[in-house]
């Protein structure tokens, strides 16, 4: 009976669910009435660990479906379920191997990278942030593999702060000055799923003969290969043999290599070359991405909606850019030009946690400000000028103006009633010194930090 059932179980899921099926096509299962449970066996570690993470609600309620709503289920590996694929399939593989000698040559040639060519240089804008991954990223463009000290190059940050960009942008640009250089560009969990396919298709050979003939090997969020153990092997040895042979290999990731659940051998080699990482773009830096992404949707947004959004988020360009989509539907459904409600609207629909973040206030401003300077709070309000006072004052003006909505009047009534065209003069004598002073700016940027807080 259990067979029969898991029979029927895997057919369900061939036809509803494709994506599982992949990974229970090759797999075992015997069931234990006594215990109510499916013992399921499959052939590699990481095979387990993809049902368990990704597909466990989906397997559980075919079960259910088909061995009623108590049944529990267990994964085991067993790894000579593909030591005996291995072997069966050997002739398999020279047959094909054959066939491919004998009408299809072109079939060797390497496929063309899958590059994304939105992702380029071009477009990437550079800022405190970036500037490091960037001039990095562009090194090794420039001669991929020519310089130990940039191999492999290894990028880290957080998400949506352009390290896919880049890596693309590092494929397009090779690819744009020599199209037969064999690049390969690939996620880690693409890497992963090609190797256990390749595995159970018995085909182990192919995938090795395909990554070690790379000349460019660009791997994306290498820190999925924290969950698949041969795969991870055999990244290993690729790494070694392209390293051996001067090939150029990129990798990114979430976390800096020693923070990765990975063997020490692996990380030791990921940091033998350059380490870079990613920092969030600052306010600059996110204007003018905020400013180029509207022009490349072909939407109009105002310099202060654009201040506004470039404000709010702060951690993650991809968030930035996807409010500017939404800002643009919303103007157009209601036919009109895009406003500041609207952009509110749009960052109160698509990131709640940040229109609901409290909601920086003059009187906060100017608290921080003073207790900075030593100063009382009514000191920035007052009308005394000695200098100390004086720049303090202007610097709190200067956050209202980036931190919150008041206009210039208002923030010249915050500060007792002060006329529009003095805090004018504030704001650019600020922003001069901004511009003009690294460390003016970076005890603007402390005092910003304090008061997001
Ligand atoms: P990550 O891989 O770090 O999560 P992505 O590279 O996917 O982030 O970037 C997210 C989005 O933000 C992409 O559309 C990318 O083009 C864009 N982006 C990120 N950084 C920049 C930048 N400095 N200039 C222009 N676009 C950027
Ligand atoms: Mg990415």
């Amino acid at each position: 009976m259990s067979d029969l059932d898991w029979n029927i179980a895997v057919e369900k899921i061939k036809k509803e669910n494709f994506k599982l099926y992949a990974w229970i096509e090759h797999s075992k299962a015997v069931y234990v009435p006594e215990s109510n449970t499916l013992n399921i066996e499959v052939p590699e570690y990481f095979q387990k660990e993809t049902l368990l993470n990704k597909y466990k609600n989906d397997l559980e309620n075919t079960l259910k479906e088909t061995y009623g709503p108590t049944v529990k289920f267990n994964i085991t590996v067993n790894s000579e379920m593909h030591g005996k694929k291995k072997s069966e399939k050997k002739e398999d593989k020279i047959t094909v191997k054959s066939e491919i000698n004998l009408f299809s040559p072109e079939a060797r040639r390497p496929e063309p990278p899958k590059l994304n060519d939105r992702l380029v240089f071009d477009n990437f804008l550079v800022g405190n942030g970036n500037k490091f991954a960037h001039a990095a990223s562009k090194a090794v463009a420039d001669a991929p593999g020519q310089s130990q000290a940039y191999n492999p190059l290894f990028i880290y940050g957080g998400v949506g702060l352009g390290k896919t960009h880049l890596l693309h942008a590092i494929g397009n640009a090779v690819y744009a000055k020599n199209p037969d250089a064999k690049i390969i560009i690939t996620t880690a969990e693409k890497f992963l799923d090609e190797f256990v396919r390749k595995l159970r298709e018995g085909k182990v050979d192919d995938f090795k003969e395909k990554y070690r003939n790379t000349d460019i090997l660009l791997i994306d969020d290498i820190q999925f290969l924290e969950r698949g153990v041969s795969a991870r092997e055999e990244f290993f040895h690729t790494f070694n043999e392209l390293s051996s042979l001067n090939k150029q290999i990129v990798t990114t990731s979430d976390s800096r290599p020693q923070q990765l659940i990975l063997e020490e051998r692996l990380q030791s080699r990921l940091s033998a070359g350059l380490v870079v990482d990613i920092q969030p773009p600052d306010f600059e830096l996110r204007v003018a991405i905020a400013k180029s992404f509207a022009k490349e949707i072909a939407v109009r947004v105002p310099e202060n909606v654009i201040a506004e959004i470039a404000n709010k988020i702060e951690n993650n360009v991809r968030d930035l850019q996807g409010i500017l989509k939404t800002i643009k539907i919303m103007a157009e459904q209601n036919k009109t030009e895009v406003t500041m409600e609207i952009a509110l609207e749009a960052i109160k629909t698509k990131l709640p946690e940040i229109a609901e973040a409290k909601k920086i206030t003059v009187d906060a401003i100017q608290r921080v400000v003073a207790e900075y300077y030593n100063l009382k709070v009514q000191d920035l309000s007052s009308k005394k000028r000695p200098e100390n006072i004086a720049t303090a004052r202007q610097i709190a003006m200067y956050i209202c103006r980036n931190l919150t909505d008041y206009s210039l009047v208002q923030i010249g009534q915050y500060f007792g009633g002060k006329d529009h065209t003095t805090v004018m003069h504030a704001l650019d004598k600020i922003e001069n010194l901004v511009k003009e002073n690294e460390k003016f700016k970076a005890t603007v940027d402390e005092l910003v930090k304090r008061i997001s807080k």
